[in-house]
C-alpha cells in the first residue's frame, strides 16, 4: 500500500495511486498529498530522501537537500535575532551542494522519481530557465526521457551543467514563458508523453516543500515568517502545504508561518490582485510587454497559481503575511547585501527575497525577535564557475503556432534516440 493518497482541496474527494491527477468535480482546485503518517520522521538516509513526507517509494538517485543555517551577517545587518537562511545553491565550503544552483532541483528529483514509479515513460517540461537546467541535469543523470520547452527571451540567462545533453531543448522564438507552456502541452499531445502538470503536479509542490522540511528539521519548530520571491507561486504553496502538515503533527507549533512573497516590479500580477483583495488577476497586469522590464525573467509567468483553490490567494488568506513589489534597483541591492554580509553570490530572484525581508523588517511586519526563514531559491552560480565549466544552451527553435507536423519534424530524431 502506498504511504499517501491525494485529496481535493475543495470537495475532499480522495484518490489512491493516481498520477498528476485533477479532481473530476472541481476543475479549479488543487489536489494535495495526504500522507498516512501524520508524524514527521527522518530516516538515516542522506539528502532529501530521508523525509517521510515525499510522494516516492524507492528513490535510486542521490539528491542533496537545502542548506539551512542560522545567519549572523545578514541578521545583524537587519537587526534580527533569529534569522535562518535556506540556501539552495552551490557553496561547498558551507555544505550546499546543488550544482544546478536552484531549489528547482528538488522539484525535478521528486517529479522524475514520482513519474517513474507511476509508469510514466517520459515528460514534457516547460520552464523559464531554472527548472530546465534542473530537469536537464537530473534527466541526463538518471536516463529519463524529457523534452524541455523554454522561451527565447530566457536563453541569455540559461546554462546547463552538461556540454551535450541527450535532453532535447526547444526554444519558443516568438513567445514568453506562458506560450512555452502552451507549446509544451501541444508537444505532450503529439508525443504521448505527459506534460509535467505545472502547479497541479503534487510531486512538484512537495518537492519544493522540502525547504520547509529541512528548515523545521534544523530549527526544531515552524518559523514565524517565511520569505520568498514568487513567479508561479508553486514553491510558496508547497511550503504552506508542508507547514499545514507540521501543524497536524502537533509537535512543531500551532500557527502557520506568515508568508512574505515578492514579485519584481513592474510585472507583479499577484501583488496587484492581493492589494485589492481580489482572487482574480487583472488582465492589464499580465501584459507581456511588462516582462521586458524586469530583471528576474524566471519570475515571469502569466499563469501563476494564484486564483486556483489552494493557490497563493488562499495561502495568504489562511497564513497571513502579504505580497511585496520590488524594483530592479532593490533587487541588485539585495544581492549585494547578501554577498557582503553572508559571503556568497545570489541569482536575481533571491535578491528579490532579500529585498522583501528588508521591507518587511522596515515596516514592522517582521519583529526583531521573530524566527524568520529566508528562502534563497538560487545562488552560488559565480562560486560554481570557479570549480566547473558551465555551458550555453543550444536549443532548436519552435514557433508558438507550431503544428503537430512541425513538432514531429523537430523531435522525431531525438525521441527515437532516447527511446
Ligand atoms: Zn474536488
Amino acid at each position: 500500500m502506498s504511504h499517501f493518497s491525494i485529496r481535493c482541496r475543495k470537495c475532499g474527494r480522495t484518490l489512491e495511486n493516481s498520477y498528476c491527477a485533477f479532481c473530476e468535480h472541481c476543475k479549479d482546485s488543487l489536489l494535495v498529498t495526504e500522507y498516512h503518517d501524520r508524524r514527521f520522521t527522518e530516516s538515516g538516509a542522506d539528502g532529501i530522501w530521508r523525509f517521510n513526507w515525499l510522494p516516492v517509494h524507492q528513490p535510486t538517485s542521490v539528491q542533496p537537500g537545502p542548506l539551512v543555517y542560522r545567519s549572523h551577517g545578514l541578521a545583524k545587518h537587519l537587526g534580527l535575532e533569529h534569522l535562518f537562511i535556506a540556501f539552495n545553491g552551490y557553496w561547498p565550503e558551507k555544505g550546499a551542494l546543488l550544482e544546478t544552483c536552484t531549489f528547482k532541483e528538488f522539484e525535478a528529483a521528486v517529479v522524475l522519481q514520482n513519474a517513474r514509479e507511476n509508469g510514466v515513460d517520459g515528460l514534457i517540461v516547460a520552464s523559464a530557465g531554472n527548472t530546465a537546467r534542473a530537469f536537464a541535469h537530473l534527466a541526463t543523470a538518471t536516463g529519463f526521457p524529457v523534452v524541455i520547452v523554454v522561451p527565447r527571451m530566457c536563453l541569455t540567462e540559461m546554462w546547463y551543467l552538461e556540454s551535450s545533453s541527450p535532453v532535447p531543448t526547444l526554444a519558443v522564438g516568438d513567445g514568453d514563458y506562458s506560450d512555452s507552456i502552451d507549446v509544451a502541452k501541444r508537444i505532450a499531445l503529439a508525443t504521448g508523453f505527459p506534460f509535467e502538470g505545472g502547479v497541479k503536479n503534487i510531486a512538484k509542490r512537495d518537492g519544493l516543500g522540502i525547504v520547509m522540511l529541512e528548515a523545521v528539521s534544523k530549527i526544531g519548530k515552524l518559523p514565524d515568517h517565511y520569505v520568498q520571491a514568487v513567479g508561479s507561486g508553486t514553491g510558496a504553496v508547497g511550503g504552506w502545504e508542508m507547514a499545514e502538515r507540521f501543524i497536524r503533527d502537533g509537535r512543531f507549533g500551532d500557527r502557520l508561518p506568515k508568508f512574505h512573497l515578492g514579485q519584481n516590479l513592474p510585472f507583479a500580477p499577484m501583488l496587484h490582485a492581493w492589494e485589492k483583495g481580489s482572487r482574480s488577476l487583472f488582465p492589464g497586469d499580465l501584459d507581456p510587454e511588462l516582462i521586458g522590464h524586469i530583471t528576474t525573467r524566471v519570475l515571469s509567468t502569466r499563469y501563476p497559481a494564484y486564483s486556483v483553490q489552494g493557490g497563493v490567494f488562499d495561502l495568504l488568506t489562511s497564513a497571513g503575511g502579504g505580497m511585496y513589489g520590488v524594483e530592479n534597483e532593490a533587487v541588485y541591492a539585495g544581492m549585494e547585501d547578501f554577498l557582503a554580509t553572508e559571503g556568497i553570490d545570489l541569482v536575481p530572484a533571491s535578491g528579490v527575497a532579500v529585498a522583501v525581508l528588508k521591507e518587511a523588517v522596515r515596516k514592522g511586519a517582521v519583529g526583531k525577535r521573530d524566527t524568520v526563514l529566508l528562502n534563497i531559491t538560487g545562488g552560488g552560480e559565480a562560486r560554481l564557475r570557479k570549480d566547473k565549466q558551465t555551458h550555453t544552451v543550444m536549443p532548436k527553435f519552435i514557433s508558438k503556432n507550431a503544428t503537430e507536423k512541425d513538432i514531429e519534424d523537430l523531435l522525431c530524431h531525438d525521441l527515437k534516440k532516447s527511446s
